[in-house]
């Protein structure tokens, strides 16, 4: 079962808020979402709050582990609460709509590099671009 998200935030270190427990309600009710569209959600529920606020919130839970920003090349970073695998993104290069892929293999990293240059390689940023049926 999962921890309830009062729980996740004390575990990680971090003081339970209204704030930070509707961002992770929203981000776990809207995958992929927008930090735009979580300040729309949240201002439903909270009334007025400060944008920024909720990017610092966001950074916050993003660095802490609690929640997976996405950054795909030319659009806003997205956030999803599916943390727990290596799973990929396809993209829709016309509407920008995010959908998870599984990844075939599992384990970071799932590529292997032709040359590590000595480095310890531990993710390949794999990003599936194309065209939703919609936008088809
Ligand atoms: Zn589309
Ligand atoms: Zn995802
Ligand atoms: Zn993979």
């Amino acid at each position: 079962m999962r921890d309830s998200h009062s729980e996740q935030l004390k575990s990680h270190g971090l003081s339970v808020t209204a704030q930070r427990l509707e961002i992770l309600r929203v981000v776990s009710k809207h995958p992929h979402i927008t930090a735009d569209g979580v300040i729309e959600f949240a201002t439903k529920r909270l009334g007025a709050i400060s944008k920024q606020s909720v990017y610092d919130t966001l950074n916050t839970l993003s660095e802490k582990g609690l929640l997976r920003r996405i950054q795909p090349t030319g659009s806003s970073a997205r956030y999803e609460d599916r943390i727990n695998d290596n799973h990929h993104h396809v993209i829709c290069r016309s509407c920008g709509i995010v959908a998870d892929v599984d990844c075939a293999v599992g384990r970071r990293p799932c590529l292997n590099a032709s040359e590590t240059h000595g480095f310890t390689i531990d993710e390949a940023e794999v990003v599936y671009w194309g065209h939703c049926p919609d936008c088809r």
